[in-house]
């Protein structure tokens, strides 16, 4: 048999591990940070009838510039936004990927901030972008300061702050972005696939947005709204930045299917938004509730929480998984990340941790 090592793929490529969130049939999964609320019936019946509707044109190719999508975007996100200032994809993962390939590739390089999204590393190696790992201040927040001095000191083309952290829940404050703004003349990218899990008011990135046209601020679908499987993600820019997108992207990239069912979605988003606050507040009692069982929760943004003081993270993990939860191990040193789930998911992650025996602060 063949291995990847007997093939002539790129020498840059060699090595690398791809995305590996482990992928099990359990009863509460916690380790993606998905919406663990599914979408509401009425609305899953009307999506159906959209994109049945969709269906009996299928045999023509999509609008291509996703018009109608663009304009629902728009008008989700408000703060003056219109279709020409939006771009989507299959996932905010792929328009990740083509900021990547439009203001990247080879000879350029992509300041990033561990610990963090580990796709934002694979996506910058999978484009030849050089990954450069800027440092954090304590408790992984990045002050004005910090952004600024990590990007004197690293030259990067494209700056990557992600907003609230993903693993960490961490904040990152509009003076932090607008400071990276001012630094350098490259690219800003503030990935915000948690934005509605922030706390009510907090301003989000799309503020700063008027007149820095080298400001992208990155939403997905897949998580406050429910709609992982659906693959859309979006961004919001100057228009000139859509432009450039549209030099790398697949020629009718998102299907008719994806687009009619993400415009029926839209269409209820109060209903698939429904379920945020009562995931804010499982989120809340994780936070409330793991020191009393002897660890040390980081305060969270997100619909997750990345927690220390696990003895040996991988040991808990399987204890977990043995009782049917299944969280996230992602190599940081004595933590693991539990995503926010239903009240009675939740309860069984706690219930199933308080068993473990595995924290190392002194519990008695
Ligand atoms: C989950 C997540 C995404 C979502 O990616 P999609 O491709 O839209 O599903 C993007 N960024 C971060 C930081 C995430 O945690």
């Amino acid at each position: 048999m063949t291995s990847l090592d007997d093939l002539p793929i790129r020498d840059d490529l060699r090595g690398r591990e791809p995305y590996g969130a482990p992928q099990r049939t359990v009863k509460v999964a916690l380790n993606v940070n998905e919406n663990s609320h599914g979408v509401p019936e009425d609305v899953a019946h009307d999506i159906v009838r959209q994109v049945a509707e969709a269906i009996l044109t299928i045999h023509r190719y999509p609008d291509r510039e996703f018009t109608v999508l663009r304009e629902r975007l728009a008008g989700y996100l408000g703060h003056g936004l219109s279709a020409a200032n939006i771009w989507a994809a299959n996932g905010s993962n792929e328009v990740t990927q083509q900021v990547l390939q439009a203001f990247g590739g080879p000879g350029r390089s992509v300041l990033g901030f561990p610990p963090t999204y580990s796709m934002h590393s694979i996506l910058a190696g999978a484009t030849g972008t050089e990954w450069v790992e800027g440092r954090r201040d304590e408790g992984f927040r990045i002050s004005p300061e910090t952004v600024v001095a990590e990007i004197d000191r690293t030259r990067p083309d494209i700056v990557f702050l992600c907003a609230p952290n993903n693993p960490t829940g961490t904040g990152v404050p509009l003076e932090t972005i607008a400071a990276a703004y001012d630094a350098f003349d490259g690219m800003v990218f503030v990935d915000e696939a948690y934005a509605e899990f922030m706390p009510s008011g907090a301003p989000s990135a799309l503020t700063l947005l008027p007149d820095r046209p080298r400001l992208m601020v990155s939403r997905t679908m897949s998580k406050a709204f429910a709609f992982a499987g659906a693959r859309v993600g979006y961004l919001a820019s100057d228009p000139a930045v859509a432009d450039a997108l549209r030099l790398v992207r697949l020629p009718y990239h998102l299907s008719a299917l994806t687009q009619a069912a993400a415009i029926a979605a839209l269409g209820h988003a109060d209903e698939m938004l429904g379920m945020v606050e009562e995931i804010k507040v499982q989120r809340d009692r994780l936070m409330a509730e793991l020191p009393g069982l002897g660890y040390s929760p980081w305060p969270s943004e997100a619909n997750f929480v990345l927690f220390g003081g696990v003895a040996d993270p991988h040991a808990t993990w399987q204890h977990l998984l043995d009782h049917d939860v299944l969280v996230r191990d992602l190599g940081i040193p004595n933590t693991l990340r539990v995503s926010a789930g239903t009240e009675s998911e939740t309860t069984a992650f706690l219930a199933a941790l308080s068993g473990a025996d595995g924290a190392l602060g002194a519990r008695s």
